[in-house]
């Protein structure tokens, strides 16, 4: 069956407007998401931004788009180097320096992807580091120098904002505050200096570095994605994303980069996530409100509840995450899930006509373009979710009195899939492991009824080596989460 393509608007940073993505192949969506620096975990916030970008990806390959994703990880960087070097002697070598660096890149990288695997956030096509791609940059960089673009101070080279007509199109920056001839060194800056912008940066003693036509030094970061964009990308792309932190300088800069060197304009859509706040305040370590998703697991907290928290919120609006919301969630997710085992179920034979009787597949279909034309306006989650709490309810109305056919169940179980081909939420993987667990505890509440000990424990036992923890309430009955 040909898949319907559906049309999808996204609000484009660039314009202020939502507008409709156009594929520059048809059919085709090319996108790049700037990816972790990977010298820690990843907390809250940043999963925020990447379970946005999934969402944004599924939503394209569940309207009928093919999807090239691009997602970099950035493995050089001021805060790496500053984290990794600490334990190296002074007269450390280049090589050493490397290792050191590549050790904690390595770890953290690792750490990221199983936080995305978690999540059920789907790995990008392409996951380029940019340690691999420094030959790609430094012929970017020289390509702007060829232009007049860069110039050489002390051995670092340094992007002429004054060049570039555009420069400030995407920050939306008044020209007459630019500070001509001043220059930053650093990788994140405020918006109130905006000056030439670093591009290469010459090696300072304590640092890995690399041989380059300007003598030793290492990439900034914003020409990172870049180059990374543009050669795996190419010199077209159809959506760049970020969270909004992201807009000033390190969007800004990326198109100074690669439009300086194109001469045309490389990102149709930009697309940027908003923060997310804990329980109302900005998220810090010192408020003790600061959590990465192991802290959250810790907890007790199911990451697929958090994953839905997050999605069933706009992403262009602030969240303020609270463990009142991940009820919330669990409640909601549970509500689905309870409706789609029914559906799986046949229909009892129910208490006669109902005085609102429906048809059923004539309500689905409602529900679908509901739940479309509400992801296609710019991802409008809490309107799509709400057009499938709406089918929800009515049909469980409707068979409770008249049974839905076998064929009207599929349909909805259709219509459920194809939405968690987006959510990723509502068919539990687990629920063989449920009923097997329910029938565990069921076994182990027998045994101890009768007094058997040795076999209610055997059967905790058995539970534990499921990786399933039993929490015995007050009131008699057992829970049960994964350890
Ligand atoms: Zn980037």
């Amino acid at each position: 069956m040909k898949k319907m393509r559906r049309t999808l608007a996204l609000f484009n940073t660039l314009t202020r407007r939502v507008d409709p993505v156009v594929p520059i192949l048809d059919g085709q969506i090319s996108l790049y998401t700037c990816g972790p620096t990977v010298y820690n975990y990843a907390h809250i916030g940043n999963l925020r931004t990447f379970l946005f970008q999934d969402l944004l990806k599924r939503t394209f390959r569940a309207g009928g788009y093919e999807v090239s994703h691009c997602m970099n990880i950035t493995d050089v960087e001021d805060k790496i180097i500053r984290d990794s070097q600490g334990a190296l002697p002074a007269d450390a070598s280049n090589a050493e320096r490397h290792g050191a660096m590549t050790a904690l890149t390595d770890r953290f990288t690792a750490i990221f992807l199983e936080d995305l695997d978690t999540l059920r956030i789907q790995r990008a096509d392409f996951l380029p580091k940019a340690t691999a791609y420094v030959p790609q940059m430094i012929r970017l960089i020289r390509a702007l120098e060829a232009k007049g673009l860069a110039y050489v101070r002390e051995g670092s080279v340094y992007y002429r904002i004054a060049g570039l007509p555009q420069y400030g199109c995407l920050a939306h920056l008044n020209r007459e505050g630019m500070q001509a001839g001043a220059s930053v060194d650093a990788d994140e800056y405020e918006r109130d200096s905006v000056t030439d912008f670093v591009l290469w940066k010459a090696t300072k003693p304590g640092e890995p570095w690399w041989d380059s036509p300007w003598g030793p030094g290492r990439p900034g970061w914003h020409i990172e994605c870049s180059a990374m964009g543009m050669e795996l990308l190419g010199e077209r792309v159809d959506i760049h994303s970020g969270g909004v932190d992201l807009i000033f300088p390190h969007h800004e800069n990326e198109i100074a980069q690669s439009e300086g060197c194109l001469g045309h304009q490389w990102v149709n859509h930009w697309v940027h996530g908003e923060f997310l706040m804990v329980e109302g305040q900005k998220m810090a370590k010192s408020l003790g409100n600061f959590f990465t998703l192991r802290d959250l697991i810790e907890k007790g907290v199911d990451p697929i509840a958090l994953r839905y928290a997050i999605q069933s919120n706009h992403y262009r609006k602030v969240l303020n995450f609270s463990f009142e919301g991940l009820r919330a969630a669990e409640n909601a997710l549970k509500r689905i899930r309870a409706f789609r085992t029914r559906m799986e179920g046949e229909g009892q034979p129910g208490g006669g006509p109902w005085k609102e009787a429906m048809d059923p597949l004539a309500r689905l279909e409602q529900a679908r373009e509901a739940f479309w034309a509400a992801m296609a306006d710019d991802l409008n989650t809490p309107e799509a979710l709400a057009a499938i709490f709406t089918l929800v309810s009515d049909l469980n109305a409707q068979d409770d009195h008249v049974a839905l056919t076998r064929e009207e169940r599929d349909a909805v179980l259709a219509f459920l899939d194809e939405t968690d081909a987006i959510f990723s939420a509502w068919p539990q993987a687990t629920d063989s492991l449920n009923a097997e667990v329910e029938a565990l505890i069921e076994a182990r509440r027998a045994a101890k009824a009768a007094k058997n000990w040795a076999e209610a424990d055997q059967v905790r036992d058995q539970l534990k080596a499921l990786g399933i923890v039993l929490e015995d309430r007050k009131d008699g009955t057992t829970g049960w989460r994964r350890a």
